[in-house]
Order: C-alpha cells, then sequence, then structure tokens
C-alpha cells in the first residue's frame, strides 16, 4: 500500500502510564511485575498468547535517550484491571531487568502496545515449544491454553537448576527444563533433536536467544523439512547486546535468524 492510497492514516499508538501494584520473585532469576491504576482502560487487550508490549525507558545521563524494551503480557486481570510482566533479571547490565528486581509498589511505567502474533492452533497434532527463560511467559501463558488432550513438549534451557518452575499444562504435554550454564548455542537444538518425533502436524513456537534459534532454526527446517506457517521462531535477545543494538542488528545479516529467500 501507498501512502496516498490509505483512506486514514493509523492513529499513533497511545502510551499507557501503568503503576506497580505488586512484585513477586518466582526464582531468583524471575520477577513478575503487577502494573494497574487508570492507565489500564487504554489497554487494548489481544487474544495472543505471545502478546508484548514495549516499555519505556531512559538511558543514563549524559545521553538520556528514549528507549523501548520489548516484554510479554504473562497474564491480564480484567477483573482486578492488572496485568503481569515477569522479566528475567539477568545481572546488573542493562534498564528493564534492574528496574523490575527492584520495583516497588507506587512506581510508574510507560508502555505501547500490545502486538502479538502467536495462538496455539487447536488443529495441531501435537506441539513443540522450544526457549529460554525470556519465552517462558509467552510458553506458559499458550500451555495454559491448550485443550486437555493436548499432546508434544516444552523444552526450557535455564542456567540453572533453581531456575525451574512449575508451569501449568496438559498432563499429556511434557515440559522439559534444560539445565546447562554453558551457554552452548547447541544446547537447546540438541534438546530438540532428541526429541521422539510424532506423526502428524506438528506446531511449533520457538523463541529465545538469537544464536540459539539460529541453531533451532537449522533443526526445524534443514533437518526435520518443516513449512514455515508451522512455525513461530524468532530471537528475543542477543548476548552481549541491548536491546537496541539487538534490533538494529535485524537489519543486517547477523540478525536474520531465517534468512530471506
Ligand atoms: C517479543 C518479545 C518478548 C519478550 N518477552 C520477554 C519477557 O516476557 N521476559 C523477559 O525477561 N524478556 C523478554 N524479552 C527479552 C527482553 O526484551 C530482552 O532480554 C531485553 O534485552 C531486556 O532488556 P534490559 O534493559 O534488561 O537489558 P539490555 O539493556 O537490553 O541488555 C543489557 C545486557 O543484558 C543482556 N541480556 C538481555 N536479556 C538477557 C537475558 N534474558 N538473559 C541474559 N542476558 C540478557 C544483553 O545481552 C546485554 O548484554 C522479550 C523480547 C521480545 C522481542
Amino acid at each position: 500500500m501507498t501512502l496516498s492510497s490509505r483512506t486514514s492514516p493509523r492513529p499513533p499508538r497511545p502510551t499507557l502510564d501503568l503503576v506497580v501494584v505488586s512484585s513477586e520473585w518466582l526464582s531468583p532469576y524471575l520477577v513478575r511485575v503487577r502494573l494497574g491504576g487508570p492507565g489500564f482502560a487504554l489497554f487494548g487487550d489481544r487474544p495472543e498468547t505471545d502478546k508484548y508490549v514495549k516499555l519505556k525507558f531512559t538511558t543514563p545521563p549524559p545521553e538520556s535517550l528514549p528507549v523501548t524494551r520489548t516484554y510479554t503480557v504473562r497474564r491480564v486481570d480484567a477483573q482486578s484491571q492488572t496485568l503481569d510482566i515477569d522479566f528475567v533479571v539477568h545481572g546488573s547490565e542493562g534498564l528493564a531487568a534492574p528496574w523490575a528486581a527492584v520495583a516497588e509498589p507506587g512506581a510508574v511505567l510507560s508502555l505501547l502496545g500490545p502486538g502479538g502474533g502467536y495462538l496455539p492452533n487447536p488443529d495441531a497434532d501435537w506441539y513443540l515449544f522450544a526457549g529460554d527463560l525470556s519465552a517462558v511467559p509467552a510458553i506458559a501463558a499458550a500451555l495454559e491454553t491448550l485443550p486437555e488432550d493436548a499432546v508434544g513438549v516444552a523444552l526450557i534451557e535455564v542456567d540453572a537448576e533453581d531456575a525451574v518452575l512449575d508451569l501449568a499444562a496438559p498432563p499429556g504435554l511434557e515440559v522439559r527444563w534444560i539445565v546447562d550454564s554453558t551457554h552452548d548455542e547447541e544446547t537447546l537444538a540438541d534438546a530438540v533433536r532428541a526429541v521422539s518425533w510424532r506423526d502428524g502436524h506438528v506446531e511449533v513456537f520457538a523463541h529465545g536467544e538469537r544464536e540459539s534459534m539460529k541453531a533451532v532454526r537449522r533443526v526445524f527446517f534443514d533437518e526435520r523439512g518443516l513449512e514455515r506457517s508451522h512455525v513461530s521462531l524468532s530471537g528475543y535477545w542477543a548476548r552481549g547486546r541491548t536491546e537496541d543494538r539487538f534490533q538494529a542488528e535485524k537489519r543486517e545479516p547477523i540478525g536474520q535468524i531465517i534468512p530471506a529467500q
């Protein structure tokens, strides 16, 4: 579509100012921040289980530049007018994670969104989820919407035993935690290779560290020959990169998980 053929320009997305209601550590590495307040009325909920928002931060002085950080909306509670975001706390670097680690009730967080792309297809024969802790909010939300007779496996790579969580899932959907602190980009791909492949149409949701996603992409497309329409795959972050650099690199070959055809 050209600009001139557009009948009405897309309205600018409003910024929502939400207020921290509470926070809760789900593990030493994951903190859930519950947000609400009058700004919640502007939140246009969506059905996708991987729906995400862009959180607004400012880099430290002297630059003091506005930047955004992308996070999954883990759960929306229309009744209490709150939404939850689960932050991986990955050390002292960064803006969003350090903010979340010390967020106190009453603090204001501005955000844009939500956007979203994935909702489990109830017609799939089986499901395969793969990711790291950053994808746990999206994977957990998807597992909760699967039918009770859904089958498959969720593979989640974490650094330490105490990062493992108890996720609700249908009985036929195995949640398998891979504890490995080496950050070897093939770890998750090897776990995918080890899955006993079932008959029928598999639906894949794989998101996490960029190089790890490139490795699982090779398994899905080069080794298993899956159709792209059955695979939701993207990088959520890249080791050693701030989100600003990670997003900018999407325009370069290193940032492309699925090379352009
Ligand atoms: C659609 C989408 C949904 C996402 N959902 C979530 C979510 O629900 N929860 C969540 O925690 N993250 C999520 N992420 C990832 C999150 O946006 C990035 O981790 C982001 O870089 C964190 O910002 P920051 O300010 O804490 O760190 P940055 O300033 O961006 O980075 C600082 C340093 O920390 C490193 N780093 C960043 N993230 C991690 C990590 N997870 N583990 C180890 N080191 C890291 C970077 O490589 C860099 O060296 C999502 C990303 C996308 C694209």
